[in-house]
């Protein structure tokens, strides 16, 4: 069984084709500042058409896709009504669901015989709390809008927590665990009993902890402030938290391997909040959750930097939690998705 995967992030694409039997990797290509200014490639079809394979040799195209709102909590056989309800979604991941949407058009165009699904990156949050999910806003922002937490990230969550289990020899649903996905963008998840409880992320990606470019938790006021009195465009608000703010902002870097080795002030104080944010979370997420089996550290910040995570774990709280360091893989983890639905 030869499973494809395409993960088209906001300016990236990894493509990965599986072997299910062995789950080894027989071709991968990764390309990266999609759209940037020098980069070479401008569109996400650009880096799609130099992927030198026979789309119509393989037996399932999985796909990676950001938002399923409250519409997909499990991986989805793609057809046109589900590309229509995908591009339905866009206005609540308007960097990554158009990506999203190209990788699935293309792959029909070169291969209209072999199944397609989608699996999303909300799904694994799918079964939070209400009092998880709901912000405390008037009840219709949810019930007319769908303004609610959704939550990311999941499918490497979900990875790791399986992972977590066979390292731990306990079974997913008595597992307890605090999830760390540290990349450009992060986010920590509260697991109880195999299910996620809580999670960082929100209505969008830009929720919750310190990103490479990201804000994360702001008080909202400062969006209505921006405009009110500085006078920026909604635009401009949207480019400057999403863009423009998080370590990024502080100390005009994201790469965690240079802010480390900065003698700059504000290289350290950016690392200093974005400790502090990771600490905030997993406090709270102990209380929650009572029990912590493990807290697990991933994404390439969490899975690379061992400063990172003893400056996490240098708490008198946290430190007696044990902690795993495991690598994710949000290809393997779709390609079984894949495999699981399509036998
Ligand atoms: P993305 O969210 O774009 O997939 P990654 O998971 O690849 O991001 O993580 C990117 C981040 O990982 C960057 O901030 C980079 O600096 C950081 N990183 C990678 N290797 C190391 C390392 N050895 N030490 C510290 N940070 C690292």
């Amino acid at each position: 069984m030869k499973i494809a995967v395409i993960n088209s992030g906001s300016s990236s694409l990894k493509f990965k084709l599986f072997d299910m039997k062995t789950e080894e990797v027989l071709y991968s290509v990764l390309v990266e500042h999609i759209g940037e200014i020098n980069s070479k490639i401008k569109t996400h079809h650009e880096a799609l058409e130099s992927i030198d394979i026979d789309f119509s040799t393989l037996d399932v195209i999985g796909h990676r896709v950001v938002h399923g709102g409250e519409e997909f909590y499990q991986p989805t056989v793609v057809n046109d009504k589900v590309i229509e309800k995908i591009g339905a979604l866009i206005p609540l991941a308007p960097l990554h669901n158009p990506a999203n949407l190209e990788g699935i058009l293309v792959a029909q165009k070169y291969a209209p015989k072999v199944p397609q699904i989608a699996v999303f990156d909300t799904a694994f949050h799918f079964h939070m709390p209400k009092e998880a999910y709901l912000y405390a806003l008037p009840f219709e922002m949810y019930e007319k809008h769908k303004i609610r937490r959704y939550g990311f990230h999941g499918t490497s969550h979900s990875f790791v927590m399986k992972k977590a289990a066979e390292i731990l020899q306990k079974n997913v649903d008595e597992l307890n665990l605090i999830t760390l996905h540290l990349g450009n963008g992060a986010s920590a998840c509260a697991i109880k009993n195999g299910v996620s409880i809580d999670t960082s992320m929100g209505f969008t990606p830009l929720e919750g902890l310190v990103m490479g470019s990201r804000s994360g938790d702001i008080d909202p006021s400062i969006v209505i402030y921006m405009q009110r009195e500085l006078g920026l465009s909604l635009d401009e608000v949207d480019k400057l938290l999403n863009r423009e703010s998080g370590l990024l902002g502080i100390c005009g870097d994201n790469d965690v391997r240079s802010i480390i080795e900065s003698d700059d002030e504000k290289a350290k104080l950016a690392l200093d909040m974005m400790i502090r944010r990771i600490q905030k979370y997993i406090g709270s997420y102990i209380v929650l959750l009572g029990r912590v089996d493990a807290i697990v550290f991933t994404g390439g910040i969490g899975e690379n930097s061992a400063y990172v995570r003893d400056r996490v774990l240098d708490n008198s709280l946290i430190s007696g939690v044990k902690n795993l360091v495991i690598k994710t893989d949000e290809e393997l983890e779709i390609a079984k998705e894949c495999l699981n639905i399509t036998g």
